[in-house]
C-alpha cells in the first residue's frame, strides 16, 4: 500500500510526521484506546490523533450524534442553532472566552488570531518560541535568525513574513524582557503554555504569569495556542490550569475528538474586530459544518458532565505509565529524562535538563527510534518521533497500562543492550 501511495502522493503521506522508516504502518479501525492496522495487528495508541481523541476511538455518544447530524445535512452555509450552542459552551467554561469563532484547523485558528491582534494594536511584529509549533504558514514556520528575527523553516517561505516573526527561546523571562524593551512594535505574542511540540516541556514556575504580566503592561495580545491542551489539561485547558486568562486563546484537537473543528476564543473588543461588522477579514466555507459542529458539541457535553471523572482518570493512567517507565529506568540505571503532565507524557533520550528547544540537539535519536520499533512490533504505537508528545484517552484500560509498562521495560532493555555494546 505503501509502494502504491507514493507513486500519487508526496512521499506517501498528507502529513509530514507520519513518515517514518521503513514505512509507516496503515491503519483500518480504531476503537476505544486502539487501532487495528490493514495487517490485523492491534495497536494500544498513544498517538490519539496527536492527542484529539481524548474521549477514545470512535466514542459512543460522538459517532452517534454525528451519525443524527449526517442524517440531517452536512453543510447549510447558513447559521444554525448548534454553532451558536457551542460558542455558548466556551463562555461558560473558559472565562475570557466572551466571544469565539469557530474555524476548521488549528494553523487557521492561529493565522486568525495573529491577524487580529495586529489589527487590534495596529502594531506589526510577533514573538514566538523555539520549538513552539502554532502551524504550517509563513509567519509562523520560522527558525531563530540572527539577533533573534526569524528566517523561513521551509524552502518557499516568505524572508518578509518571517523577519516579523522574533523566535525566542522558552523558559527565559529574561531574553524576552530585553527583546520586549529594546522593540516597541509587538503586536503578539504566541505561546503553547505547555509545549507540547519538541516533545513534552513544561513551564517553568511563575513564566506564565510573568509573560501574562508584561503583555499587559506592554499592549501586546496574549495568544495562548491551546490546541493540544484545551480541554485535555483540564475542562478549561492550560488557562484553568495554571489559572492565566490569555487576551485570546486557539484550540483544536481535543476539542473535536477526532473530527476537524478549530476555534479562536477570546475578549468582546478583540473578538468584534472581525469582519463583516469589523476589519479583520476571516471566512471559511467549510467554518462551523454541522458534523464537525455535532462532534465538538457531544464532546464537550461529555466532557463538563464527565469531567471529575475523566480528568482524574486520564491523569492517573497517565501517571501509572509514567511511574511504570521510572521503575524500569531505575532498574536499568538509565538515568533519561521522563516529563508528564495530566494526560500526556514523554520520555526523552538525554540526560541533560529539558527545558527549551535546545533538547533537540542533545538527545539521542538512534535509542528513540530502537525504542520506537521495540514498542510498536509488542503492540504499542506512540508517535514516531522523539519530539512530539504522547497522550492517553479516556479509554485507556487497566489492562492497557500493564502491557504497555512491560513493553517499555522491554524496548528499555533493548537500548540499554545498545549503549553497553557502544561502549
Ligand atoms: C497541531 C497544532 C497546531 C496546528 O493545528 P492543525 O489542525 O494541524 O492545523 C497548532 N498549534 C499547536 C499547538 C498544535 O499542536
Amino acid at each position: 500500500m505503501f509502494d502504491r501511495g507514493q507513486q500519487v502522493i508526496p512521499s506517501g503521506v498528507n502529513s509530514p510526521v507520519r513518515f517514518y522508516e521503513p514505512f509507516p504502518f496503515f491503519a483500518a479501525s480504531g476503537k476505544g484506546s486502539k487501532i487495528v492496522s490493514v495487517d490485523h495487528r492491534t495497536y494500544i495508541d498513544y498517538c490519539m490523533g496527536y492527542g484529539g481523541l481524548l474521549l477514545g476511538h470512535a466514542y459512543g455518544p460522538v459517532t452517534n450524534y454525528v451519525k443524527y447530524q449526517l442524517d440531517n445535512g452536512s453543510l447549510f452555509c447558513v447559521p444554525t442553532e448548534n454553532e451558536v450552542k457551542l460558542a455558548e459552551y466556551f463562555s461558560k467554561i473558559i472565562p475570557f472566552a466572551e466571544m469565539t469563532r469557530i474555524v476548521n484547523t488549528g494553523a487557521e485558528a492561529t493565522m486568525n488570531a495573529i491577524r487580529l491582534a495586529r489589527a487590534f494594536t495596529k502594531k506589526k511584529n510577533i514573538i514566538k518560541f523555539d520549538g513552539c509549533y502554532h502551524g504550517a504558514y509563513d509567519y509562523v514556520l520560522v527558525n531563530a535568525g540572527p539577533n533573534s528575527k526569524g528566517v523561513p523553516s521551509s524552502d518557499g517561505g516568505i524572508e518578509e513574513a518571517a523577519s516579523r516573526t522574533l523566535v525566542l527561546p522558552y523558559n527565559n523571562f529574561a531574553e524576552l524582557e530585553r527583546v520586549i524593551n529594546t522593540n516597541d512594535s509587538i503586536a503578539a505574542l504566541i505561546i503553547e503554555p505547555v509545549l507540547a511540540n519538541s516533545g513534552l516541556i513544561l513551564p517553568e514556575k511563575d513564566y506564565l504569569s510573568s509573560i501574562r504580566q508584561i503583555t499587559r503592561k506592554e499592549n501586546i495580545v496574549l495568544i495562548f495556542d491551546e490546541v493540544i491542551t484545551g480541554f485535555r489539561l483540564s475542562l478549561g485547558g492550560a488557562s484553568e490550569f495554571f489559572g492565566i486568562h490569555p487576551d485570546l486563546a486557539t484550540y483544536a484537537k481535543a476539542m473535536g475528538n477526532g473530527f476537524p473543528i478549530a476555534a479562536i476564543a477570546g475578549k468582546k473588543e478583540l473578538m468584534e474586530q472581525f469582519a463583516p461588522k469589523g476589519k479583520v477579514y476571516q471566512a471559511s466555507t467549510f467554518a462551523g459544518n454541522p458534523a464537525s459542529v455535532a462532534a465538538s458539541l457531544s464532546t464537550i457535553k461529555n466532557l463538563l458532565e464527565k469531567k471529575n471523572e475523566i480528568y482524574p482518570k486520564t491523569a492517573k493512567t497517565c501517571d501509572s505509565i509514567v511511574h511504570g517507565i521510572r521503575d524500569a529506568l531505575q532498574e536499568l540505571k538509565l538515568g533519561f529524562v521522563l516529563t508528564s503532565i495530566g494526560s500526556m507524557f514523554q520520555l526523552f533520550f538525554t540526560l541533560d535538563e529539558v527545558k527549551d528547544a535546545s533538547i533537540k540537539r542533545k538527545t539521542n535519536l538512534n535509542f528513540f527510534k530502537i525504542m520506537y520499533e521495540e514498542l510498536l512490533n509488542s503492540g504499542v504505537f506512540i508517535p514516531p518521533s522523539q519530539f512530539e508528545t504522547c497522550f492517553v484517552s479516556y479509554s485507556h484500560s487497566e489492562e492497557d497500562v500493564d502491557q504497555t509498562i512491560e513493553s517499555y521495560s522491554n524496548a528499555l532493555q533493548k537500548v540499554k543492550e545498545k549503549l553497553c555494546s557502544n561502549n
